[in-house]
């Protein structure tokens, strides 16, 4: 039995919640459920879209899975997602992106894995607004640093990359890459321009790739590989990234392997994990029955794995990869035509599930 932190979301996360938490059940492996609301009902609900006893339900169970949240406007936060990754410190960012069979996209042979940093770069948040007294002081301090002047009416955002958190993304990288039977793994970057900031990033890959010989290495601007992902993704396997280029490359590769309701995730940290797909709340699909299911539905494959129940998990992958090439009861992202409603998708799976 696994205790597992559910977290519903909002606009479609409900939806493809259910439908991934009924899939799961039916592989055969018990959870126990401790339903936790964050987001905009969460605002409604208890005054806040990140209450305390979501916080402290995913600290005690260390597993958890979450539907898509919406960040309610003038909560606060920024971005609930990015507060709750910093406050539970899941500093790795883990997306695999694969062409199943039958899913109309121009790329057969994709099945990249990315690892995105989580904590820093210029998603730390830490901005200098336009005209702000600490901004005049900022840019007063850059003028005498560096004689470089900034114009008086600018806003700035910092871009911070650290020695130990790139440490630990490249790690995480090369750990993900043994354990999974990876060849190689590539660091992006633009350490020709941001010599400081992507240099030390790459630097630190350098250093981390020489503790793993059994494992390829290489790095590669960023321009050039958002470039060879469209023409040749078939040649990359592992990337590592800062957190902003990750955000990015992200969306690339959910678009090469047919788009974001194929794209499963997890935000992972020393001994706390959280399944959740790469897409949003798509709120203008929210209670229609509409949205596709699979890139959560992929996500619970991840927790399954992660959670050491290695069986269950291919035996779901198979599961979902069956209905996608059959073809027939997909959502409207992956056929226009007739499409299958949400739930409809959920029951095509457990149907496979039943005939294994
Ligand atoms: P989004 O991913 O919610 O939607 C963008 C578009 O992608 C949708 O309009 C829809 O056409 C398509 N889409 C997304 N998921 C789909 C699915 N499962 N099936 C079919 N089509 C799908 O991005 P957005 O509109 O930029 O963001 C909406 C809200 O979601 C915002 O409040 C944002 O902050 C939040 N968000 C949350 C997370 C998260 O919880 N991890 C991630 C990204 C965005």
């Amino acid at each position: 039995m696994h205790k597992v932190t559910f977290i519903p979301g909002d606009g479609i996360g409900p939806e493809v919640a259910e439908a991934a938490q009924r899939v799961l059940e039916a592989t055969g492996v018990e959870f126990q459920w401790d339903v936790v609301i964050i987001g905009e009902k969460a605002q409604e609900m208890f005054g806040t879209p990140l209450p305390d006893e979501a916080l402290q339900s995913i600290k005690k169970n260390k597993v958890a899975l979450k539907g898509p949240v919406t960040t309610p406007v003038g909560s606060g936060f920024r971005s609930v997602n990015v507060a709750l990754r910093q406050k539970l410190d899941l500093y790795a960012c883990l997306r695999p992106y694969k062409v199943y069979p039958g899913v109309p996209t121009l790329y057969k042979n994709v099945d990249i894995v990315v690892v995105r940093e989580n904590t820093e770069d210029l998603y730390a948040g830490i901005e200098f607004a336009k005209d702000d007294s600490f901004t005049r002081e900022l840019l007063s301090f850059v003028f005498n640093a560096t004689g470089e002047s900034i114009k008086g009416d600018s806003a700035v955002s910092l871009k911070v990359i650290s020695e130990t958190a790139s440490k630990r993304i490249v790690k995480f990288a090369f750990d993900y890459a043994r354990q999974n039977d990876r060849k190689k793994v590539i660091a992006v970057h633009k350490a020709n321009i941001l010599k400081f900031s992507d240099g030390l990033f790459l630097d630190t890959a350098r250093q981390i790739a020489r503790q793993y010989p059994d494992i390829g290495f290489d790095d590669m601007l960023l321009d050039a590989t958002c470039m060879q992902l469209v023409r040749r993704p078939e040649q990359f396997d592992v990337l590592v990234l800062p957190n902003f280029y990750g955000d990015f490359i992200s969306d690339l590769c959910a678009g090469l392997v047919g788009g974001l309701g194929l794209a499963p995730g997890a935000n992972i940290g020393n001994d706390t994990a959280i399944f959740e797909p790469t897409h949003g709340s798509a709120p203008k699909y929210a209670g229609q029955n509409k949205a596709n299911p699979i890139a959560m539905m992929l996500s619970g494959v991840m927790m399954l794995r992660y959670l050491e129940e290695r069986n269950a998990a291919d035996k779901l992958e198979k599961a979902i990869g069956d209905v996608i090439a059959e073809g027939k009861n997909l959502t409207y992202d992956l056929k226009p035509f007739h499409p299958a409603g949400t739930s409809q998708v959920a029951d095509a799976v457990i149907e496979k599930l039943r005939n294994e």
